[in-house]
């Protein structure tokens, strides 16, 4: 029996400017709204917080990543909440006889700085995974004005997530 076992999550979304101007979607993170006129260009909300969060769960107990559950192609998942992508990964962990013992991200967005949300989004992610907001690590980096990042025309996400077996 494995006690222990590590996911890792990555996402990256292309920032728009909001219509009419452009097809982004108002930016959330970890379902925390914040106010910018830049958003996600995505099929579901364009959360990358919780795409990559999900993903690290996911990938932790060896089943197939969001793309594959939650396919862009589906109509179902236009404009969806990825509440449901996060909450069915949550819902997978419990069902393999796991439990996530703390996860920790890095949301690479070189503007708005996420600095005074982070706690905010801590306690939205530790809510939808019914776990201490102690469990839930969130940093917010700058790209130093390189690239596609850098430029402020896409967010980046890394997270990974520790799970220990329920099982004894
Ligand atoms: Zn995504």
């Amino acid at each position: 029996m494995t006690m222990f076992r590590i996911g890792h999550g990555y996402d990256l979304h292309r920032l728009d400017a909001l219509p009419p101007k452009g097809g982004g979607r108002p930016l959330v993170l970890g379902g925390v709204r914040i106010e910018h006129p830049t958003g996600p260009v995505a099929h579901s909300d364009g959360d990358a917080l919780l795409h990559a969060v999900t993903d690290a769960l996911l990938g932790a107990i060896g089943a197939p990543d969001i793309g594959r559950l939650f396919p862009d192609s589906d109509p179902l998942h236009d404009a969806q909440d990825s509440k449901v992508f996060l909450c069915e990964a949550a819902r997978r962990v419990r069902e393999a006889g796991y439990a996530l013992v703390n996860l920790d991200a890095t949301v690479v967005l070189e503007r708005p700085r996420i600095g005074p949300r982070v706690e905010d989004m801590r306690r939205s992610v530790a809510t939808m995974l019914g776990i201490s907001m102690d469990a839930i690590n969130i940093k917010g980096k700058s790209h130093e004005g390189v690239d596609a990042v850098g430029e402020g025309r896409a967010v980046e996400v890394h997270v990974v997530a520790l799970l220990a077996s329920t099982m004894g």
